[in-house]
């Protein structure tokens, strides 16, 4: 796996002070068939995130990680959790909550494949899915459970998720998880937990409201912290195309098809509507594109991703839903179709491509009304974004 090991090392941290730097992954005394998990999955050595992160994790202190997108934060708590279970207990040890289907199922065959020599029993415990295959899952015996608020806090109030035995929590993308809408289901699940539960909340993104919100719920945490200007990723190139008019953005898209296939990429828009409309139209044009979105059945956007992940189709248009965490490698290329109305997501989606130090580009289509918008971001991340080049194939 190629890792921009220079760029990596010049991130800088705003972190606690007496945050150690472990720079190999046998230096962090871990069990044995967790350091063979680690090396069999491919890593070789960690990243900075996991170099402070994982030691501090497994040092059971409440802990705040916000590192960019793809720097390897999934791995960082999913190690310290492999790493505090006790698989000789069969229940259920740590829970991490996320806020999609798709990157919970994804952090699951993270921890399977990192646990591979463990012997461990992760559940994707979503919505969507039956509820009589949660039950079977958890009579069967689980240690980690990854999930979506909603399903987590019904399976915790039936009863048939046992949080006697947690001793940690995880927030991935926890700006996401605390904002309305979720936050009243993660403060239920919390309060079923034992008082000693450890609190690990993550991201890229962590505005000043939500850090105030952690108060609630974790006990002097340390602080392993990036700066703002430090988010946009170095290797990500970004780009825009001013379309002035709404309906000019279509021939746009269709005349940067092929580039969009040199690897894979993702178009995000607005609304679910809006995907389903582009959808459409590509194929009618004959453009091959799969779309995916929150009000497609669970099956549906399960068997889209996972044809996407194999590379068998290459162009995905979605909405948010996609914005966070998801992990596809060979995304080299994102296009916002709609500039996102919230600066947070315009990182993440931009994060979807050069993951882990690759290469990466960032295409926005700008109408005149969305002029300002594109610009407030640029300065809030104290980012570039320049017209596009004719060169762009070059890029990816
Ligand atoms: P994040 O959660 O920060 O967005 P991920 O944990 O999804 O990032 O990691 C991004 C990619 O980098 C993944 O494909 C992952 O397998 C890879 N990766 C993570 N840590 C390492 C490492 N130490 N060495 C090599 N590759 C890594």
């Amino acid at each position: 796996m190629s890792f921009d090991r220079e760029a990596d090392d010049q991130l800088e941290f705003t972190s606690s002070s007496g945050v150690a730097v472990v720079p190999s992954f046998d230096a962090m005394n871990l069990k044995d068939s967790l350091v063979r998990g680690i090396y069999a999955y491919g890593f070789e050595a960690p990243s900075a995130i996991q170099s402070r992160a994982i030691t501090q994790i497994i040092s059971g202190r409440d802990t705040i990680a916000q590192a960019q997108s793809g720097t390897g934060k999934t791995a960082t708590f999913s190690i310290a959790m492999l790493e505090v279970i006790d698989t000789k207990v069969r229940s259920p040890q740590a829970i991490v909550l996320s806020p999609t289907r798709e990157l919970a199922i994804q952090i699951q065959n993270v921890i399977m494949a990192l646990g591979d020599y463990m012997n461990v029993q992760c559940h994707a415990c979503i919505g969507g899915r039956k509820i009589s295959e949660d039950i079977r899952k958890f009579e069967h015996g689980q240690h980690i459970v990854s999930g979506t608020p909603g399903r987590v806090a019904d399976m915790i109030r039936r009863q048939y998720l046992d949080t006697r035995n947690i001793k940690m929590l995880i927030l991935d993308e926890a700006d996401t998880l605390l904002e309305k809408g979720f936050q009243e289901q993660i403060y239920e699940i919390y309060r079923y937990l034992p008082p000693a539960t450890q609190v690990v909340v993550v991201s890229a993104t962590l505005p000043h409201d939500v850090l105030a919100l952690t108060r609630k719920f974790m006990t002097d945490p340390v602080r392993i912290l990036v700066k703002r200007d430090e988010l946009t990723l170095e290797g990500l190139k970004q780009y825009f195309i001013a379309v002035e008019k709404e309906d000019w953005k279509f021939d746009t898209l269709c005349d940067l098809y092929d580039t969009l296939t040199i690897t894979q990429a993702v178009i995000f828009c607005n609304t679910k509507s809006k995907v389903d409309w582009l959808a459409e139209k590509m194929k009618e044009a004959n453009f091959a594109v799969v779309s995916m979105h929150g009000d497609m059945s669970q099956e549906e956007r399960e068997n889209i991703m996972n044809d996407f992940r194999q590379g068998n189709s290459r162009v995905l248009i979605s909405t948010d839903v996609w914005a966070r965490g998801i992990d596809v490698q060979q995304v080299s290329l994102v296009i916002n179709y709609d500039i996102p109305l919230n600066r947070e997501n315009y990182i993440h989606r931009i994060g979807r491509s050069g993951r882990f130090g690759r290469k990466g580009v960032a295409i926005n289509f700008v109408a005149d009304d969305e002029v300002r918008l594109l610009h407030d971001i640029e300065q809030y991340y104290s980012t570039q974004i320049d017209e596009m080049p004719v060169n762009i194939s070059d890029m990816i």
